[in-house]
């Protein structure tokens, strides 16, 4: 597959794994995959990477070979299609790692409104933010979605940070007008008024790289009517939301007493107009059969966090039935529900979740046995599914010509000195058994490279560093 090449500035020989769709895994070997100075894909020629393939694209580049850069790839390497995180707080990553000791809504009393009321310091903004998204990129995520605080001011930083370190995503100013602290609380004005600033200055900024997100906390959160409001915005400025739904039961229990008008939890954001095609709605364990038929019917995207799930106690996601029902899922590593801000261990949670569930069901001795979540879908739910729900599923999320290079150069070799290398393998290890071990065994050291939009936004090689976006 090929397109009008314009001038290439990379070319890369070697082999190429996604999931094109659910369930399945491609891997190219000997891949030649061409992108242009717009960061866009241009060839995809598997079985092409061979030198001749590259003298060939070369040749016919003429004067204007000597700009390419060239990647091939060794036997212990391979590109995978950047991470996608599809839901977490950029300001809970100063004690990401720490308080797993409490349910949500203790938890949030306990730890995230103090910190989170820190945000009013630009100082502490900026210095937590920095550290948050290069930490990510660094992880593999090429694509976030943050809510960041109430506050304006600090929502813009992390919109600058995204912006300066090259990381694609959505930032959410968080909306909170009820049912909070009186340091962490704004009013229906301030609410509205502050989520438009930050939409027209995400705008004006003017890249591809960055949406604004409409972010009612949670329906506890917010009043009726801010959440009305938000809704409305959201529609009439096509801009997506995102938000918490059925975490925890007894926020579930909460929300019931406090909207007492409404059928069910899902029934509160529905009616206000906060579900559709472009909502990601974060958890959504504990929802009835009627929640999920209008999760399905709006269009609705659900961010699967199981890492925060277990830490917090909230329950496990029955993701099985979901994809059974068409809805589309993601995963979310939810900084600092969990204790992990890596997809990678992500997906191994999801794995673990789901097993869980299928043990369970296996002991309660259920007819029908829930069958747990493959590699294979796992690796979908990282990168295309999390692609669709934020819809970037034609810009990012596997290989095919016109989309975006937001690519993973993984190395299980890379080394670590002492003769250690990243993650071992044997001879006897094929490309499936690689990907499987790099799913399983791999972490940062493993992510040579990082690209986004076709620029470097990571690298573990000292003597690359210099080409990387400056920090
Ligand atoms: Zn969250």
């Amino acid at each position: 597959m090929t397109k009008d090449a314009g001038t290439i500035q990379h070319l890369f020989s070697g082999t190429c794994i996604d999931t094109p769709e659910l369930g399945k895994l491609r891997i190219m070997l000997n891949t030649l995959l061409a992108v242009n100075e717009l960061g866009r894909i241009v060839a995809l020629v598997e079985g092409g990477g061979g030198n001749e393939g590259i003298q060939t694209y070369l040749t016919k580049m003429g004067d204007r070979a000597k700009e390419v850069t060239i990647h091939r790839l060794g036997s212990q390497e391979f590109l995978f299609p950047g991470l996608v995180d599809t839901h977490l707080h950029a300001p809970q990553y100063v004690f990401t790692g720490t308080g797993g000791d409490t349910p949500l809504l203790e938890w949030l009393e306990k730890y995230t409104f103090p910190q989170e009321s820190r945000f009013k310091d630009l100082n502490h903004a900026q210095h937590v933010y920095e550290r948050c998204v290069r930490r990510l990129l660094r992880n593999g995520t090429t694509t976030a979605a943050y809510f960041a605080t109430m506050h304006v001011p600090a929502t813009k930083v992390l919109a600058d940070t995204m912006l300066r370190l090259g990381q694609r995503g959505w930032v959410g100013k968080v909306c909170m007008d009820a049912n909070s602290p009186a340091f962490l609380r704004e009013t229906h004005k301030e609410a509205l008024e502050g989520t438009r600033e930050i939409v027209s200055y995400i705008q004006s900024l003017d890249t591809p790289l960055l949406r604004p997100c409409v972010t009612p906390r949670f329906a506890i959160s917010c009043a009726d009517e801010t959440l009305r409001s938000l809704g409305n915005l959201a529609s009439t400025m096509s801009l997506p939301v995102q938000s918490h739904l059925s975490e925890n039961k007894g926020e579930c229990e909460a929300v019931r007493q406090l909207f007492p008008n409404h059928a069910n939890y899902t029934d509160v954001y529905h009616e206000t107009g906060l579900l559709g095609p472009s909502t990601v709605m974060a958890h959504c364990i504990h929802l009835s059969q009627e929640e999920k038929k209008v999760i399905k019917a709006t269009g609705t995207g659900i961010s699967h966090c199981p890492g925060s799930n277990f830490s917090l106690r909230s329950g496990i996601l029955n993701v099985r039935s979901l994809l059974q029902q068409n809805i589309p899922v993601g995963l979310g590593t939810d900084v600092s529900g969990g204790y992990g801000t890596s997809i990678m261990g992500t997906m191994r949670e999801a794995i673990t979740a789901s097993r869980l569930l299928h043990a369970l069901s296996e002991e309660r001795g259920e007819k029908e046995t829930l069958e747990s979540l493959t590699l294979e879908e796992v690796l979908y739910l990282a990168t295309l599914g999390g692609a669709g729900i934020m819809g970037l599923a034609k810009e990012v999320g596997s290989f095919e010509v016109g989309k975006s290079l937001d690519v993973l150069r993984v190395n299980l070799g890379a080394d670590l000195g002492g003769g250690d290398v990243a993650v071992d393998t044997f001879g006897q290890d094929g490309p499936r058994e690689k990907l499987e071990k790099w799913v399983n065994l791999g972490d940062d050291r493993t992510l040579t490279h990082v690209w986004v939009s076709g620029k470097l936004v990571h690298t573990t090689l000292e003597n690359e560093a210099g080409t990387r976006i400056k920090a």
